[in-house]
């Protein structure tokens, strides 16, 4: 009997076992099965946590429908397993597998792990173990599945260089496709796995930890990553699409309930604003944006083949979307009669309109979220996110009075330079607001607060600042918790030691592999899920592995320190960084680039590919070539 009747056998036993059983059933509404036997390449497309959360994840939606295309691939998906399930699948010694064949993960020719954020990691290591696929790349072979990693978190993938064996840099919808080609001709031509890996170091986009090998100074510090043999490259540029395709529209149907039950569109990538903390706002330039024509009728072929009654319009920054206005009144006008739900993940302050307000009302939007994310000017200018306040009042007051009960505002703290005057004030914001509720919609308003802390990120601006200390952070939340609560008020915030855990794997060298690699092996894991996160295990982890985690969060950078990410060119060059980074310190904003160019390297960087595929401007309306000093 082989291992997917085994499975499937096992599975119909022991479903009802556990929690949720729909999360490992599959058969969803446009689940796409092949013939295993019949098409020569499989992938397994991993989001390395609950079903619940990775069923909507858009990056795994855009490739499993790029991937399932092709007449000779074929994308099947895994998630985390709950612990319920976990525990009967160690019990029983049944591997890890996909939904759709019910075919073990180990035999895939390729594991592909999306990773939008760092504290994902030792799932993905839980998911390598239950799969029988070795943890540590240098002990894999040829008989087992290449293991690559893409997403957000990968911008810097040293932490992860000892597990990892191909890391996807940047936009994935065209270099999946060349990573399926090289296998492809790899697994025909036959050959060695070192040859598979070189073979892929030849791709744009691609890098492959295993031909680097770095060095440290005397006093721990990074110095640098140096490639060990001819050919393979200094610098990895990531991949963008120069024009963004048609966005998918045949979304799968969970038989059970997750997180979001809804269709995604992503109408713009990029931002031009210039948030100094934003990682996503750095390394998702330039801006392109898709045509309000080109989403409607994805939204009409997605309602269609869904049956959801949510859309969510997705991008960093929703109200500068050129078309906003046209796009909402479209989507309106052609459901108005079907109850339609539109969400707008993030509307900024400024560009907010009454108009959008208006339309969104009528598609009985949820609830309104905007995100000044400091309460002072001071600290508004540190971190290049200028806000009119007298405009955030009278937007709240917009906002109740058009019937919304409920606002929530996200603040952070933590960043360089900010004092607990500046917490207070957010205190004192949130207060304003709620007043205004009150004084406009009664008892009945409320003013939701989310303050998280601030991660120094990779790629940003503040990449040389340090992480705030946890006593620091624990003092500003009890000022916040002591004061921030009453009628009307509700406030959520991020446990210090969770902040500290990201800042460490979002800002390590690959010494962190061992340690990451210990804390999973002392229970490590769901590590996202604040209640989950076994902090003890980790503390003990850096002890075993000589490492103070504070060296990687909480040391400030010498401006001309080297970074374990400097490998991973985003397009955006470190001169731009460092003069952002310098703005923030003397509180000097700069305006958005949509309006002036500060030459942040991205139109350069790309110049061949806008010109093969002559575009011209994208969204840097007036763009500074960018020339090495
Ligand atoms: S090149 Fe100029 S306009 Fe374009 S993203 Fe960079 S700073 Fe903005």
């Amino acid at each position: 009997m082989n291992n997917q009747n085994q499975i499937s056998d096992w599975l119909d036993k022991n479903l009802l076992r556990v929690e949720r059983p729909g999360r490992y059933a599959g058969g969803e509404y446009n689940q796409i099965i092949k013939n295993w036997e019949e098409i020569p390449l499989h992938t397994a497309l991993v989001f390395p946590d609950l079903y619940d959360l990775g069923i909507s994840n858009l990056g795994i939606t855009i490739l499993y429908d790029e991937i399932n295309k092709r007449t000779d691939a074929l994308a099947e998906r895994a998630y985390a397993p709950w612990l319920d399930m976990e525990n009967l699948l160690r019990q029983d010694g049944i591997p890890l597998f996909s939904l759709e064949n019910r075919k073990p993960l180990s035999e895939f020719d390729i594991v592909a792990f999306t990773l939008p954020y760092e504290t994902l990691y030792t799932n993905a290591l839980n998911i390598l173990d239950l799969a029988n696929i070795p943890i540590l790349s240098r002990e894999r072979n040829e008989t087992h599945p290449l293991v690559i990693a893409g997403g957000h978190a990968v911008y810097n993938p040293e932490p992860l260089a000892d597990f990892i064996d191909v890391f996807a840099i940047g936009e994935g919808e065209e270099i999946i496709h060349e990573i399926l080609d090289v296998h492809k001709q790899w697994k025909s031509g036959g050959g060695t796995r070192e040859d598979l890996l070189l073979q892929m170091s030849a791709i744009p986009g691609v890098y492959i930890p295993h031909f680097y090998s770095a060095s440290y100074h005397e006093d721990g510090k990074f110095a640098e990553l140096t490639p060990d043999r001819p050919g393979i490259p200094h610098k990895i540029l990531k991949r963008i699409l120069p024009i963004l395709p048609p966005p998918p529209t045949r979304f799968l149907v969970p038989s059970i309930d997750v997180v979001h039950n809804r269709i995604s569109v992503e109408i713009m990538r990029g931002c031009s604003r210039g948030c100094r903390f934003c990682h996503a706002g750095m390394v998702n330039r330039p801006v392109r944006e898709r045509k309000a024509s080109d989403i409607i009728s994805a939204i009409h072929q997605s309602l269609t083949n869904t049956g959801f009654e949510e859309i969510a319009l997705l991008s960093l920054s929703s109200s500068d979307y050129t078309q906003i206005n046209e796009l909402i009144s479209g989507i309106s006008r052609q459901y108005a009669d079907q109850h339609i739900r539109i969400s707008l993940p993030s509307l900024r302050i400024e560009s907010f309109s009454v108009d959008i307000m208006e339309k969104l009302k009528e598609t009985r939007s949820a609830g309104f979220t905007l995100a000044p994310e400091a309460a002072t000017d001071r600290m508004r200018k540190t971190i290049n996110k200028p806000l009119d306040i007298e405009q955030l009042l009278s937007t709240a007051e917009e906002i109740y009075q058009r019937g919304w009960p409920t606002l929530k505002l996200y603040f952070m703290i933590g960043h360089p330079n900010e004092t607990i005057e500046d917490v207070q004030a957010i205190v004192d914001l949130c207060k304003s607001v709620r007043d205004i509720g009150f004084r406009t919609i009664g008892r009945r308003a409320k003013l939701n607060a989310g303050v998280s802390t601030f991660v120094p990120k990779p790629h940003t601006p503040f990449q040389w600042a340090a992480c705030d200390t946890q006593e620091s952070i624990r003092e500003k939340q009890d000022l916040l918790r002591r004061e921030l609560r009453g009628p009307g008020l509700k406030l959520s915030w991020t446990d210090p030691r969770e902040t500290q855990l990201e800042a460490v794997l979002s800002r390590g060298d690959r010494r962190l592999s061992k340690v990451i690699y210990s804390a999973w092996k002392q229970g490590a894991k769901f590590d996202a899920w604040q209640d989950k996160t076994a902090f003890n295990a980790w503390d003990q982890a850096f002890v075993d592995n000589k490492i103070d985690p504070a060296f990687y969060s909480g040391r400030q950078r010498d401006l001309d320190e080297a970074f374990p990410w400097d490998h991973i060119d985003t397009g955006v060059k470190r001169k731009y960084l460092m003069q952002e980074y310098l703005n923030s310190r003397q509180e000097i904003t700069s305006e958005d680039c949509a309006t002036q160019c500060h030459a942040c390297g991205i139109f350069s960087a790309f110049s061949e590919l806008r010109k093969e595929n002559s575009v011209d401007l994208w969204k840097c309306p007036d763009p500074i070539e960018w020339k090495e000093a």
